[in-house]
């Protein structure tokens, strides 16, 4: 493994900081090195493969679609991206969808469309997009504009102007923010990269109340809380808001580079042939895997799946809060959970890595639980035996 390691920190680009394991395969909940070590995955590749590892249905859909078509091109249509189209607008409540390749384009063409909207609706262009704090959107320069922290935009200004910063949860100021100029209020129903953090219902509901008044067009990131990670389809369900877009990506495809963008008639008409493209985006391949994905969150319960063992999972992170002091808290919906520590988290994820768990962060004092949504109870209780021998391991060091 080793050798592997020191050829691609060679050619790689040092954008990771990279856990010095090479994986090879995976099967349910498990992922294998090359050398055949075992890793319970509390990860998901980062929320994305939601119906765990090696799922055979899915697997063979994406098999016959390569035998069949793998692209297109958007001048064309094709039945397996129709039938995922289909499928999205059904589940997110929102008429229209276009495609993308990864989070960060969706919510280029989120903010695209809210500017293309006002533009129509005004005539005047610089329509204004409010954003929270300590919220992630991705790393393309649209997407990194309205991220909110600091130091990941500061290298790479000048970004798009017109976009202002809200405290997340604080009514108020997303009000103080509003002007006859601001376009789109754009928000995360939990903020994942920025620690987990679920918007409150009031807040939730309140800027949702703000934007039907002042004509103002709201857009939900779902890319990391969406597709059933917090127990609904889509967050905003469980909070009974609806947005005028959202984003999604990470577990729509399940594996398939793929993300979409959705919203209701009226805004959707803003767009015009030529206002916004992709070459791959929606292509036959990766219609066939999120339109399998949907079928298979269906054909397994897999929202009723999030509640119980979210709710189990809960309750054992609760119970570490209350047995170690440098665990500060705790924070979580569905199977999007977090552990606040006093201390940086990064040797805690390292030891357990060690023991054959795949932990990921949130900031540097969060981890962060995301496990495929097909866990059962014995892999909760698994995890939790390998995390509290990491944690006796810590707080007697
Ligand atoms: C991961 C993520 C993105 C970016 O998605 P990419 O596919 O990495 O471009 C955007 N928004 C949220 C909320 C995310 O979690």
């Amino acid at each position: 493994m080793n050798q592997i390691i020191k050829e691609a920190e060679n050619v790689l680009m040092h954008t990771y900081n990279r856990y010095p394991v090479v994986l090879d395969h995976g099967k349910d909940m498990y992922l294998y090195d090359i050398n055949g070590k075992r890793y319970l995955d509390f990860t998901s590749g980062i929320g994305v493969y939601a119906i765990g590892y090696g799922d055979e249905e899915y697997n063979s859909a994406l098999k016959s679609q390569v035998d069949l078509l793998l692209h297109t091109s958007n001048y064309f249509y094709n039945v397996p991206t129709l039938e995922a189209v289909k499928k999205l607008s059904s589940a997110t409540g929102l008429d229209r969808v276009f495609f993308t390749n990864s989070g960060a384009e969706a919510v280029e063409g989120a903010i695209k469309l809210a500017r293309k909207y006002h533009y129509k609706k005004t005539g005047k262009d610089g329509g204004e997009i409010i954003s929270m704090e300590h919220s992630f959107h991705g790393r393309s320069m649209g997407a990194l504009s309205i991220t909110g922290t600091k130091k990941y935009r500061d290298p790479f200004e000048p970004l798009i102007g017109g976009v202002k910063f809200a405290k997340f949860n604080d009514l108020n100021s997303v009000k103080t923010l509003i002007n006859n100029n601001t376009c789109a209020i754009i928000m995360e129903p939990v903020q994942g990269e920025g620690g987990i953090y679920p918007a409150s219902e009031e807040f939730i509901k309140g800027v949702r109340k703000l934007c039907d008044e002042k004509g103002i067009i709201l857009i939900f990131d779902e890319i990391q809380c969406g597709m059933g990670r917090t127990g609904h389809m889509f967050a905003y369900q469980g909070y009974d808001v609806k947005p005028d877009i959202v984003t999604c990506a990470k577990a729509l495809g399940c594996g398939v580079p793929v993300g979409a963008f959705a919203a209701s008639e009226n805004i959707a008409a803003a767009f015009e042939p030529g206002d916004h493209g992709t070459t791959y985006g929606g292509n036959p391949f990766v219609g066939a895997a999120v339109s399998k994905v949907f079928d298979i969150f269906e054909s397994k319960n897999i929202l009723d799946n999030v509640n119980k063992m979210g709710k189990y999972l809960s309750e054992k992170l609760q119970t570490l809060v209350s047995a170690y002091d440098i665990i500060t808290g705790y924070r979580g919906k569905g199977l999007m959970q977090g552990l606040e520590f006093s201390i940086p988290v990064k040797d805690i994820i390292a030891d357990s890595l060690d023991m054959g768990l795949i932990l990921i962060s949130a900031g540097t004092n969060v981890i962060r639980f995301l496990p495929p949504l097909i866990l059962e109870k014995k892999h909760i209780e698994e995890m939790i035996e390998i995390l509290t021998n990491c944690l006796k391991k810590t707080v007697t060091k």
